[in-house]
């Protein structure tokens, strides 16, 4: 029961955390268990090793952390990294902000290279940066592959061929919390040295797990790194996958079912077809906003997200009006503008389990809104640029063909 109860199902378009299949809710719907007995490891050594097919690893170690983005945030640092060393950081929204505050309360020496927010990482600033850098003081390049509050992916094959251009041994760490199992995302062909991402994003679990991967060269960074981690030391659970128990302390049984459960369907559906659904639902998406004559906050397509679009309001409309008319009016959840485009600009979440019909849905009701709040959008004119591209490149149902 919701605990403001409206009719039918909430239309969950926020940006994660995102709708969670049946399938995941029933695996999830069982009693706790001794996570000593056999069945448990039995089970981490499959999710562990399974979990790698997300990051597009054979190399890498992959670690379940009970924690939520954020934490694997701090898991990727604290593992790498020693008080003072210089790091690059995007400053892209309010994001990769989060995450530069952590690494400059983590005491890392941070130089950030800010954007305007709808742009992408300034990756010139980067590439002087790696040239002037002869003596490798540059310990990490941060990165968020894809920045939640604006809509902009980052072009990580880039990052990695100028850091090899440039003969640079920097670590290269990767927010993954809105791309990873939504866009196409390559840890060991981009040389990704810790990549990352939250269970309630395109994982469609419910959040409280944080899925961090690191690659021979961060687990021999972490010998040195002397970054103070208790929680978060990989050391701890190394010891344990040595030993075969897997867990340094208390899983949570149900979420490692879920997992279980939620790796399966991706599976099933092919990693690289959820990738293209993501593509779809985008394309439609930004189709539908070009209709309505609103602005993708992204300013460039080749920095498009395919989990998320940033739609600038016009200027007499405040966005919040539109996001909690949305909630209040037509049970449709909306993602808020954040901080520098607070009131400025919306969110369509469209990761994770969503299907064409479901995103047509959530667009009908955006164009309700828009009238609501005094826009003159024409009713069914997002909905018909969606639906004649979607019509036209949908696929069948694999498993009902
Ligand atoms: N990184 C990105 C790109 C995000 O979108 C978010 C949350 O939305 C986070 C990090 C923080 O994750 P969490 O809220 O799970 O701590």
């Amino acid at each position: 029961m919701d605990f403001f109860y409206g009719p039918g199902r909430n239309h969950l378009f926020v940006p994660g955390p995102v709708n969670i299949p049946e399938p995941v809710i029933r695996a999830m719907n069982r009693n706790n268990e001794d996570y000593r007995s056999p069945a448990v490891p039995a089970l981490t050594r499959t999710l562990l090793e399974d979990v790698k097919k997300i990051f597009k690893t054979t190399s890498g170690t992959t670690f379940l952390i009970p924690t939520t983005g954020t934490g694997a945030w701090e898991s990727a640092l604290t593992n790498t990294l020693s008080p003072g060393d210089k790091i690059v950081s995007f400053l892209i929204g309010q994001f990769s902000l989060l995450w530069i505050d952590q690494q400059q309360r983590l005491n890392f020496n941070v130089d950030v290279i800010e954007s305007e927010w709808g742009r992408g990482a300034d990756l010139d600033a980067l590439a002087s940066k790696l040239a002037a850098d002869w003596s490798h003081s540059i310990k990490a390049v941060c990165i968020v592959h894809n920045e939640t509050a604006t809509g902009v992916t980052n072009n990580l094959a880039t990052v990695r061929k100028l850091l090899d251009e440039h003969n640079h041994p920097a670590l290269l760490l990767v927010d993954g919390v809105s791309s990873i199992c939504a866009i196409d995302f390559r840890m060991d062909e981009w040389g990704v040295d810790v990549a990352l991402t939250g269970s309630q994003k395109a994982l469609s679990m419910p959040t409280g797990m944080g899925i961090v991967c690191a690659s021979p060269k961060a687990l021999e960074a972490a010998k040195s790194a002397k970054s103070v981690r208790v929680f978060f030391d990989w050391n701890d659970y190394l010891k344990f996958y040595k030993m075969g128990t897997f867990w340094p302390y208390t899983p949570s049984i149900q979420l490692l079912y879920g997992l279980r459960a939620a790796l399966d369907l991706l599976f099933e559906e092919g990693l690289d077809n959820v990738i293209a659904r993501h593509n779809r639902l985008g394309k439609a998406t930004r189709l539908a906003v070009e209709a309505w004559g609103l602005k993708n906050c992204t300013q460039k397509e080749e920095w498009f997200s395919d989990t998320v679009t940033a739609v600038i309001v016009p200027p007499h409309v405040n966005s919040s009006d539109i996001v909690k008319r949305a909630w209040t009016r037509y049970n449709l959840s909306l993602g808020l503008g954040l901080n520098k485009v607070a009131g400025k600009v919306f969110r369509i979440g469209h990761l994770g389990n969503l299907n064409d019909l479901q995103l047509l849905g959530c667009l009908s009701g955006v164009e309700m809104v828009l009238r609501d709040v005094g826009y003159p959008v024409k009713l069914g004119s997002g909905v018909a640029a969606a639906a004649a591209y979607l019509q036209n490149t949908i696929p069948m149902i694999s498993s009902r063909i």
